[in-house]
Order: C-alpha cells, then structure tokens, then sequence
C-alpha cells in the first residue's frame, strides 16, 4: 500500500474548490506512453496550470497499470526539473468499472478514482459508489461518480444513446454517496465520431459542421441544485479539423469526425463544470503529426525522429486548451 502523498501527487480537493470559485476547469488528460506524458507535464508546467494524469482501463491494459502509477510519480519530478516548485499533479482513474479496480489503484497511490455506475440501476449506482467512497475516504482519496449515460465509444467504455442527467436525482445522489465530483450527460460524447454528419448543421461563416447543442439547461439546473459541487464533463475533445485534414493528406482515412466546439465548453468552464476530459484530440494531434514524418521522409526509421514532433504537436494542443478553452493558466496554488 502506497499512499499518493509520498509521491508528490495531490487529489482534487482544493483544486476544484479553487476551479469552481475561479470559472475555470481543470484540464483532465488521458495518458498511456510517455511522449504523451512529456507533453502533457511541459504544457502544464509552462502555463503553471494544475493537471489530472488520466488512466483508463484501455491504457492500463497497454501499458500496464504498475508501469503508468511510476510514470504518475515521475512526472511530478519531471515537473520540479523544468523548474515548477509546487506542481498540482493529480492521479486518477477513468472510468473505474469495479470497487476492486478502485481499491486496487488507490492502494497503488493514485490520488483520484471515479466509478462508473452510470449504466446500473439508480440504487445499485448509489450503493456502489457509497462502497468507493467510504474507502477512499479513508485515505484522502477524491471520488467521481456518475449520473446519466454519454453515447460514443472510448476505450472499454461505450453506449450507442446518451440518457442526460435528471436533475431531480443530483441531490440524492450526492449526499446518499458523499462522492466529491460528478460527471454528468449533457450532449458531449465519447471519441473523435461524435456525431454524424446528417446531426449537424453547417455554419454559413466558416463552411463548417455544427453539432446539436449541448443541454446547457442541464447543467444549469444541476447547479441549481448543488450550488458550488464540482462537476465533470466527459467526452469534451473538440476533434481539431486541421488535424485530421492532415491525417487525412497524409494517407489516413478518417471519415466526418465531429468534435464539441471550443466556445461551448470555454462557457462550461465558467460554471460548476470543473474537470473537463480531453482524450481524442491528443490522439489525432499525435497521429497527425507522425504520419506527416513518414510521409514526407518515407526513410526515417528513427522513432525519435517522428514521436518527437508527435510530442511537440500534442504540447502544442494541452496549452491552446489550457489557456485558450479552459483557463487553467496561471492557478498553481503557490
Ligand atoms: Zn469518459
């Protein structure tokens, strides 16, 4: 048993009691190798913005769940070399799908774990939810849970239809599981195809396919409800358009990926929208800029050579959202 404070790691807490106050949202990035993880620390780093490392069930089994917890540690001491003193680096598991897989992180020394009882029954979420928290509680870990079914594919984890949040059920659900976070279904949606084409609308100014809109009415009325509770939302990749016009010239075959415009979730970040996931753009950020490489240097064989710009690529897109869509820049607690 290892308790994520010897690390160097920090639960949520005070970061989205801070975030919430603020209107800002902490970025919430997914990571499984280590260009991945470079990247997302120097753009956490070089904006002072504090960080939630994201571990899925997908990535744990890539890379190993004992390997990522290390990575975790490592990136907070990568953070004080680049030279930040006091970095905010939360560990934290996405998508838990169990008690077990929850006790087994948090014994491990992440510093953060939702469970996901979304697709149970209302009572069988409660209770298992409850069972996360009274034991993660005992060792200052956070714990998100989940109200509402997002649609979309990501990982182990999808639904062909999002159910939206039932704003009569938050209160509840929040006092009867003393969960610290909840992640709610307003529209957003898991992986880069998160709508097809015949969803949207086209934006006369910019040619552009525009999503249905998210049911901000939603989020409001969960605000109402649990005023200053902090919550998460989900499947919030944005799915740049120049990234995958360049996968796509590149030889890729990406067909109409559709992301959650950029302005709609700045104005998230505003409200009690706290945590914001961001999965998708950093795998097409990466993808892009690897098939680039290769295609323009078909003799390159130097993996250094192409995961460096794919690295430099996907710090690039961590600062855009960090400044430019969550505001996050410049709230490092000291
Ligand atoms: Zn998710």
């Amino acid at each position: 048993m290892v308790n994520y404070k010897e690390l160097g790691l920090v639960n949520t807490k005070e970061m989205f009691a801070r975030a919430v106050e603020g209107g800002y949202a902490i970025p919430a990035f997914n990571f499984n190798n280590m260009e991945q993880l470079q990247a997302i620390v120097k753009a956490a780093v070089e904006t002072k913005s504090p960080v939630i490392l994201q571990v899925s069930k997908g990535a744990r089994n890539y890379a190993n769940g004992v390997l990522l917890r290390y990575m975790a540690q490592g990136a907070v001491e990568y953070a004080k070399d680049l030279g930040c003193e006091h970095p905010e680096i939360v560990l934290h598991l996405d998508h838990g799908d169990s008690f077990e897989t929850c006790k087994s992180c948090i014994d491990a020394g992440f510093s953060s774990v939702m469970i996901d009882g979304s697709h149970l029954p209302y009572e069988e979420n409660i209770a298992l939810t409850k069972k996360v928290v009274e034991y993660a509680h005992q060792f200052d870990v956070t714990v998100e849970g989940e109200l509402g079914v997002l649609a979309g594919v990501e990982d182990e984890v999808s639904s062909d239809h999002h159910t939206y949040t039932d704003p009569e059920e938050v209160i509840d659900f929040a006092t009867r599981t003393g969960c610290d976070s909840l992640a709610i279904s307003i529209g957003t949606s898991h992986g880069a195809y998160k709508f097809t084409p015949e969803q949207c609308t086209i934006d006369p100014a910019t040619g552009r396919m525009v999503p249905p809109p998210l049911a901000f009415d939603v989020l409001k009325a969960v605000e109402a409800k649990l005023p200053g509770f902090p919550i998460v939302l989900h499947g919030s990749s944005s799915v740049p358009q120049e990234e995958v016009e360049t996968i796509n010239q590149y030889g890729g075959g990406l067909k109409a990926a559709i992301g959650i415009p950029e302005e709609w979730l700045r104005e998230a970040a505003k409200s009690a929208v706290c945590k914001i996931n961001i999965d998708s753009d950093s795998r097409l950020a990466m993808t892009a800029a690897v098939r680039k490489v290769l295609a323009e240097k078909p003799a390159e064989f130097d993996p250094r050579k192409y995961l460096g710009p794919a690295r430099d690529n996907m710090e690039k897109m961590y600062k855009h959202k960090i400044i430019n869509v969550l505001g996050s820049d410049g709230k490092l607690a000291k």
